[in-house]
């Protein structure tokens, strides 16, 4: 076993060497979700006498938000069982979880921090510092939302463990009414859980469709028909102004942005799923440069612009891999991944993130497998240049019983036939087809590459030609028509 020795300042900055003296290189992570509890685990396989503490401010170890909603439902029995990294698996690993304990302060020159916990104040060195203090739901300017600054009885958040229980408790208590303020991610896996336990559940979107940051309006047509064959309401262009009623939520008043009418929806619940703020105060009082929203800037082995001092998860921006543009990180898949590399180089690895993510996501909703990879279409800037289509292929050859309709859209460069984003609709295998057209998009492949794609073929298990290469000649063949001569 190597020595341990107590660090005093001066021997802060580095894994150090004092003659045959070893000093354990102490990281420090703050924030325990899934960005913070990945880096932990990658800075433990790349050292394995480093000291790791990771402060967390909630009473849970790492768990997934991603099955919330359907803890929510109930397909996961118990909230608990959505706990990845236990308390045990952070004792195995020699990481020191520090629960109910709040980061204040870091004071960066110094390699020093200060936490609020259960015990008091602490104050604690570390050689290098992981920041992963994830993001915080924002709460709309709608009119009767709060009440002495805080949220009122019957209106909820949903992004942690607290505020799923919270409002799991609240619908257990009755059949209710709900109005879902959002058609994001979070909004729709939401509403789809209440649903399925038997509520009324409606959803007002201020954009013109569902999920309107992951597919383009057009693909999200078969999703609005599904949400009305599962009873759920989708309004969409409209703003909810007020939440009416004193005592108790009686309902809301929106306002339609077509024609500025106003229409009263009742209501006694109301969810708010509009977006997202990155919790960086802390980083911005240290001097960690962030965009414009908010969000931590860092480069490919994701160390801010303080040296040894690194961000990861939601809490932070990063390239689109297409566009180029700086965007905020907030898929469970890119904190993952953005652990490890925070994790291994904070333990004096030298390990990449790609140059840009695609962001690929998926969903199961109301019956439908939604996927898609790269920008949505708004966020092309260079249109002209753009060729796209939309086909219909099946998971089965036609004449094989059981086969489901597959809606994708294909967008290319016209000039090279540069891959740039992918969306699929369908009831099953819109994901993994998703994943196929990311590693062509991550590869440097273009659309001529995936109309070649040799899929393997058996009647019960896919189609002779699938549809992701149906796509793709379709491209191609625009593509000719579109040369001159
Ligand atoms: C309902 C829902 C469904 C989702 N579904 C998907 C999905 O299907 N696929 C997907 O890829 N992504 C999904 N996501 C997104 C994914 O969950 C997030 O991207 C991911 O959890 C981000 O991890 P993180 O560690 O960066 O942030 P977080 O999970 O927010 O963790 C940050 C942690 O830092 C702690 N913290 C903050 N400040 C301090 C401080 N000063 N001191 C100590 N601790 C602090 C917080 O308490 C928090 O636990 C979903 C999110 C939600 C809410």
């Amino acid at each position: 076993m190597l020595p341990r020795v107590i660090k005093t300042e001066n021997d802060l900055g580095s894994h150090l060497f004092l003659g045959s003296r070893h000093l354990n290189m102490r990281i420090i992570i703050v924030g325990g979700g899934a960005a913070g509890a990945t880096a932990a685990q990658f800075a433990r396989k790349q050292d394995r006498d480093a000291e790791i503490i990771v402060f967390e401010e909630t009473p849970y170890p790492e768990y997934s938000r991603c099955g919330l909603p359907h803890a929510l439902s109930g397909e996961i029995p118990s909230f608990e069982d959505l706990i990845e990294f236990t308390p045990e698996w952070f004792q195995r690993n020699k990481i020191d979880l520090r629960l109910s304990t709040r980061v204040t302060e870091v004071e960066v020159h110094k390699h020093e921090l200060k936490a609020e916990g259960k015990n008091g104040t602490i104050i604690e060195h570390f050689d290098s510092l992981i920041i992963a203090t994830g993001a915080a739901p924002s709460v709309p300017r709608i009119e009767g939302v709060l009440m002495n600054e805080r949220l009122r009885d019957g209106i909820f958040q949903f992004r942690g463990m607290d505020d799923a229980k919270k409002l799991k408790d609240w619908c257990g208590r009755g059949r209710r009414k709900v109005l879902v303020v959002g058609a994001g991610l979070v909004g729709l896996e939401v509403a789809e859980a209440l649903s399925k336990s038997n509520h009324e559940v409606i959803v007002a979107e201020y954009l013109e469709s569902a999920l309107p940051l992951m597919i383009d309006p057009d693909m999200a047509e078969p999703l609005a028909s599904a949400m009305a064959n599962a009873g759920v309401k989708l309004i969409t262009s409209a703003a909810v102004e007020q939440i009416i009623g004193a005592e108790w939520i009686e309902g809301a008043r929106i306002k339609r942005r077509s024609d500025g009418s106003t229409e009263r929806i009742d209501c006694d619940t109301v969810v708010l799923a509009t977006s997202q703020k990155p919790s960086t105060s802390l980083a911005q009082r240290m001097g960690c440069k962030v965009g414009r929203g908010g969000h931590i800037l860092v480069d490919m082995r994701c160390e801010t612009n303080l040296k040894g001092i690194f961000a990861v998860g939601d809490c932070t921006e990063y390239k689109d891999f297409i566009t180029g543009a700086e965007m905020p990180v907030g898929l469970g898949t890119l904190a993952v991944r953005m652990g490890e590399v925070a994790g291994k180089n904070a333990a004096g690895g030298d390990s990449h993130v790609p140059e840009g993510f695609l962001s690929a996501r998926v969903t199961r909703i109301f019956g439908l497998e939604i996927a898609a990879t790269g920008p949505i279409t708004s966020s092309i800037s260079n249109k002209a240049n753009m060729i796209q289509t939309r086909t219909k292929g099946s998971t089965l050859s036609p004449y094989y019983p059981g086969g489901k309709d597959l809606l994708v859209k294909l967008t290319a460069s016209a000039d090279g036939g540069q891959i740039l984003s992918c969306q699929i609709v369908g009831e099953k295998e819109a994901g993994l087809r998703i994943d196929i057209v990311s590693s062509f998009m991550l590869g440097g492949l273009t659309v001529g590459d995936l109309a070649k794609f040799e899929n393997a073929y058996a009647p019960p298990v896919s189609p002779c030609v699938d549809a992701l290469t149906v796509a793709a000649q379709a491209i191609l063949i625009k593509l000719a028509r579109a040369k001159p001569g």
